[in-house]
């Protein structure tokens, strides 16, 4: 099977430059689908969610047609509209457009709520090639007569469902009804409701459909384990845990902004910087927060569930559940911030005892019985009374430190495919991950996400 390049896709050479300098080498299968229908003009619903390349699916057809066809920008206009959910999401999506067009001479902004409107009114003043937009404030900027949309003759609609869910509809509704009705429309989601279907119905014409489910793969890709370990002495089991080097770069959950807090305080105390991100930061905080994680500044992130919704940061090499989340879908979202397009990652999770029925739930939910990391080596054989089941229940999957493998101390110098504790366990060790071929999986070894390598550069 020869496997296709983005110029075969009909991607042109400049944008071509630009995605090889990110090292983007084949187009993952959402890519593949939709760009030659969108170069051709096509409407298109797409099922996908972040991690498939879902943004470059659609941000290179747009540069693309947006460089080729000159038109002039109209003041306060855009000529295409990507709407998003979150203010997280819409930067994103804005970087990503600056790193894919970088050789094309376009413009774009971003607006969303949450910041003063005074820089984004001046944005817009004079017109930009596309705007990237959360529904509210755009709708707010709209009604004060800041931005039109009267010729603006693309739209996405990204993460529908998300969109709908946080009660966007009509704002959505009310936005588009302003745009002509010649004009190219996507709307991805990663779910397909009626809700959806019908939204789609109602805005999309004849749209090309293109579905991919990487859900099951990439939870499939991760590395999954349990420690069982006393409430008490989670502090110390993460310290030691973070003495192995091969914990790059690595988001801690936790279920409440208290020990988000916490947890990096005592963090910082330990000399690992970090980062917190939670509901109760400013909006500035987090993105701060944001970047200083994706640049490596920040060796961890701790955040709650709803707070890194959204965060898309490659590389990341483990997610660990400081603790376990109350519904089995949102350690899902979580160990899916790792193993992102087309990466393997590893997912550590802490369980004391009054945490023991959230993962089964996780466990009935995910179909697989996660594997017993012997904390022993890291913290002593001081287990808890409440452990004495849980550990002797699944002793037999127990992973002891092998033969040779030191039971304490310094972590060894060892290869990404070790586990997860840094030898010391010895989870996952050996296990052999092969690259499935995936587009992306060289370098999501290395891990990137677009406009990382020119950040580093415009940085030095
Ligand atoms: P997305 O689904 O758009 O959020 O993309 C997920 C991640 O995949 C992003 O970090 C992109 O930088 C990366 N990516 C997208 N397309 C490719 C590709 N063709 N090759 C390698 N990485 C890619």
């Amino acid at each position: 099977m020869t496997s296709k390049t983005f110029a075969d896709l009909g991607v042109a050479e400049p944008i071509c430059r630009a995605l090889a300098a990110e090292g983007y080498e084949t187009p993952t299968p959402i890519q593949m689908q939709a760009i030659p229908s969108l170069l051709q003009g096509r409407d298109l619903l797409g099922l996908a969610q972040t991690g498939t390349g879902k943004t470059a699916a659609f941000a290179l057809p747009i540069l693309q047609k947006l460089a080729h066809d000159q038109t002039k920008r109209m003041p306060r206009g855009a000529r295409a509209l990507i709407l998003a959910p979150t203010r997280e999401l819409a930067i994103q999506i804005d970087e990503s457009l600056r790193v894919y067009g970088r050789h094309l001479h376009l413009s774009h902004t971003v607006i969303f709520g949450g910041v003063s409107q005074v820089r984004q009114v001046k944005a817009m003043a004079n017109g930009v090639d596309i705007v990237v937009a959360t529904p509210g404030r755009l709708l707010d900027l709209m009604n004060q007569r800041h931005v039109k949309l009267a010729d603006t003759k693309i739209l996405v609609l990204d993460e529908a469902d998300r969109m709908l869910d946080m009660g966007f509809v009509n704002d959505v509704k009310k936005i588009i009804a302003t745009m002509p009705r010649e004009r190219q429309s996507l709307l991805f989601s990663a779910t397909m409701p009626k809700s959806i279907e019908s939204l789609a119905a109602e805005i999309l014409r004849q749209p090309v459909r293109v579905e991919v489910t990487p859900e099951v793969v990439t939870v499939d890709r991760i590395e999954q384990h349990v420690l069982f370990v006393d409430q008490k002495r989670k502090r110390e089991l993460l310290s030691k845990l973070l003495e192995n080097p091969d914990l790059a770069r690595v988001i801690i959950f936790t279920r409440t902004k208290h020990c988000a807090n916490r947890v990096s305080e005592q963090l910082d105390k330990n000399g690992v910087p970090s980062e917190a991100i939670h509901g109760n930061k400013s909006q500035g905080a987090r993105q701060r927060a944001l970047e200083q994680f994706r640049s490596g500044e920040a060796r961890v992130l701790v955040a709650t569930d709803i707070a890194a919704r959204g965060i898309d940061v490659d590389g990341i090499t483990h997610v660990i559940n400081y603790e376990l989340p109350n519904e089995p879908e949102s350690y899902v979202h979580r160990i899916g911030r790792t193993a992102r397009a087309g990466a393997t990652g590893i997912a550590l999770s802490f369980c004391d005892a009054s945490e023991r029925s959230y993962l089964k739930d996780i466990e009935r939910l995910t179909r697989r019985q996660l594997k017993v990391v012997d904390t022993r080596p890291l913290i002593g054989d001081v287990a808890s009374p409440a452990f004495a089941e849980p550990q002797g229940e699944r002793r037999h999957q127990q992973q002891r430190p092998k033969q040779g493998q030191p039971r304490q101390g310094k972590p060894q110098a060892h290869g990404k495919r070790q586990g997860p504790s840094g030898g010391h366990g010895g989870a996952g060790h050996g296990e052999q991950r092969k690259n499935d071929g995936r587009p992306g999986e060289a370098r999501k070894q290395g891990g990137n996400r677009p406009g990382s390598r020119a950040r580093k550069r415009n940085a030095g």
